[in-house]
Parts: structure tokens; C-alpha cells; sequence
């Protein structure tokens, strides 16, 4: 099931912001998922309830998703139409070369964060020891030349 590694993906990218913008907690991540992306929901909810708790921003943190429904053009006709999952062809000429359109996302649409107001402007002093994007100087190759 995919649904793990698109969870991971979602808390990636959110965990990073959320940081950023100094969250105590994340409430609720909200996602647009296309038809074609076959996602399971309750494949999904596993996923989220299993993955959420690998860090205490997201541990009560709820999942919610609006479903996309497909949509394509007839790169025949021009004519654009919706269509279920395993179905593309065009309803008005038949013709079955088609462009999709919308059904294939899996975007995150906004996420809902709980910053600690009980220290308003607080200066963000808590770095953890990670010295950000100082990559090492990398010594000078050495190349062999005696042979
Ligand atoms: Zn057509």
C-alpha cells in the first residue's frame, strides 16, 4: 500500500513549516487527493495514525482530505469532460486520446498549527544544535598521476 509513503511525504513537508513558523502543535494537515492517485482512505487513516506519532508536533494532529474528482480533454474534439477512474473516453466524438486534466494530485492544501501564546514574541533561541546549510568545505580531489 502507497499510503505509508505519501503519509511520510505529507509529514515531511509539514513538520519543517510548522517548525518554521514556531507551532506548539500541529491541529489539522488538509489535503486535495485525486481519484487517480487510488489512495484508500481508510488505508490512509492507518497510515496517519501510525506515522503521526514519530514526532510530538503531529501526535494529535487529524488528517482531513476533499477527494478530486478526474477530469480530461479530448486532444480529438477539445471537449472536456469528468470521468470515473478506469473510464476516459471522450462522450463526444468517442475518441479515446485524452489529456487529464485534474485527478492526479495529492497536494497539501493548508495545515492548521497551535503556536504557545502564553509567550507571546518569544525570541525562537531553541536551536537544537543543527548548524543550518554550512556544507564542509570538500578537500581537493586527488588524483593519481603516476599512473
Ligand atoms: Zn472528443
Amino acid at each position: 500500500m502507497h499510503e505509508m509513503s505519501l503519509v511520510s511525504g505529507v509529514l515531511d513537508a509539514v513538520l519543517p513549516v510548522a517548525r518554521d513558523a514556531g507551532a506548539a502543535r500541529v491541529c489539522q494537515v488538509n489535503l486535495r487527493i485525486g481519484d487517480m492517485v487510488e489512495v484508500v482512505p481508510d488505508a490512509l487513516d492507518f497510515a496517519w495514525e501510525c506515522l503521526r506519532d514519530e514526532d510530538p508536533l503531529t501526535a494529535e494532529c487529524e488528517l482531513s482530505f476533499t477527494e478530486v474528482h478526474p477530469r480530461s480533454r479530448c486532444l480529438a474534439c477539445g471537449e472536456e469532460f469528468d470521468h470515473s477512474r478506469f473510464h476516459v473516453r471522450c462522450p463526444r466524438c468517442g475518441g479515446a486520446e485524452t489529456r487529464l486534466l485534474q485527478g492526479r494530485e495529492f497536494d497539501i492544501v493548508s495545515i492548521e498549527v497551535e503556536t504557545p501564546d502564553d509567550e507571546p514574541g518569544a525570541p525562537d533561541a531553541t536551536h537544537d544544535g543543527v548548524d543550518p546549510a554550512i556544507p564542509a568545505a570538500a578537500p581537493p580531489a586527488s588524483h593519481d598521476t603516476g599512473r
